[in-house]
């Protein structure tokens, strides 16, 4: 038995994860394994709940469970909050931290189906199919802060810290998945300027003897993001550190043109995270216009990476494949000619062939 603790939080973060652990408990029937599926109050909900976006009880939960499924945080209500108290900042950051999930990994797939939602030419992305693999708790993020006042105004330091370590953990991540894949791995960075990229460089430089059979190359961040628009199928992997991949994977998700389809991943070396990429989208709240496939989707890997059970990891992978190809979207993907479903039905139908 798994034990998976869900935390819904705000926005269409309820309708969405509610679909995600339909499909999760529908998968498990199918392969005899069972989850068992514990709430917890995160986000703007806990706040207004019980004081603060992240209780402890919700951090104990996630602790000592198999693995975490987060639907999103955040909204309008809670924006004027001290900082520290947002959802973002107070539940977010430190949840991430707290688990030590060093590595975000997040594919950008292009569905052959929707290979037509890309603001890019269906001929330069159809087929695409990248994993960013994001350092997470480290770097400019999580550095030293500080605002002093100066004659004429203020000054600010924000510290940029890595550590062989750190890098080298997240790095050996990129590698092993880039070996289960297309076996190419390209690790971004700006060691032209920063004291940080070059350390980078040499650390991925060197694990590089260990995979003989992945093909490595450097490349700029500016360059990086200018390829990714200009022939984004080159990419298999891109490993990167924080900050660049925080843009670079926002940059490769609107690639596929389809932020509801998007889900990620959270890997460290105790309970691993998985939420889909988009935010709580407060406009389309319970409204049922939410699409679960991000969600569903994180579902997936969630078997992947925490349960080790890749077969039902492809069994809801083909089962959102195929309820596209049978013509059925939500809205924010509906295209003429398609049959638009609401966020349960999306889920209930994907749940019936998985
Ligand atoms: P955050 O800062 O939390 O990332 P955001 O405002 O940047 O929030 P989202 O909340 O992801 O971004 O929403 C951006 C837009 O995409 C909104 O108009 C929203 O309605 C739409 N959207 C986001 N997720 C979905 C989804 N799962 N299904 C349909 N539309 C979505
Ligand atoms: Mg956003």
């Amino acid at each position: 038995m798994y034990k998976i603790t869900v935390l819904p939080g705000d926005g269409i973060g309820p309708e969405v994860t509610a679909q995600a652990t339909r499909v999760l408990a529908a998968s498990g029937r199918r392969m005899g394994v069972e989850f068992c599926f514990r709430e917890a109050l995160i986000g703007g909900a806990a706040y207004d709940a019980a004081g603060h976006p992240l209780p402890e009880e919700t951090l104990a939960l996630c602790r000592e469970g198999d693995a975490v499924l987060l639907g999103a945080v955040g909204g309008p209500k809670w924006d004027q909050l001290p900082v520290h108290l947002r959802p973002e900042v107070g539940a977010l950051l430190p949840l991430r931290k707290k688990l030590g999930v060093y590595a975000n990994l997040r594919p950008a797939r292009v569905f052959p189906a929707l290979a037509g939602a890309s603001t890019l030419k269906p001929e330069v992305v159809s087929g695409l199919d990248i994993l960013v693999v994001r350092e997470l708790t480290g770097g400019l993020y999580f550095g030293e802060k500080k605002r002093e006042d100066i004659p004429g105004g203020q000054r600010v330091t924000e510290t940029l810290v890595y550590t062989t370590e750190e890098i080298r953990r997240v790095a050996r991540r990129a590698f092993e998945l880039a070996g289960k894949r297309r076996k190419k791995l390209t690790s971004v960075d700006k060691a032209n300027v920063l004291e940080s990229s070059r350390l980078w460089r040499e650390v991925v430089t060197a694990m590089a003897v260990d995979y003989p059979d992945v093909a490595v190359n450097h490349m700029l961040v500016d360059n990086c993001a200018m390829q990714l628009v200009r022939n984004p199928r080159q990419f298999d992997v891109l490993l990167t550190e924080n900050l660049f991949g925080d843009i670079l994977s926002d940059q490769a998700a609107q690639l596929t043109g389809s932020l509801g389809m998007l889900p990620s991943a959270s890997l460290g070396d105790g309970t691993a995270l998985y939420e889909p990429i988009h935010g709580s989208a407060p406009d389309i709240a319970g409204r049922q216009l939410a699409n679960p496939v991000a969600a569903i989707l994180s579902g997936a890997m969630l078997l992947r990476y925490s349960c080790g059970l890749e077969e039902g990891a492809a069994a809801i992978e083909n089962a959102v494949t195929a309820v596209l190809e049978q013509g059925y979207r939500t809205a924010d993907i509906m295209e003429p000619g398609k049959r638009q479903v609401g966020t349960a039905e999306m889920g209930r139908l994907i749940a019936e062939l998985v």
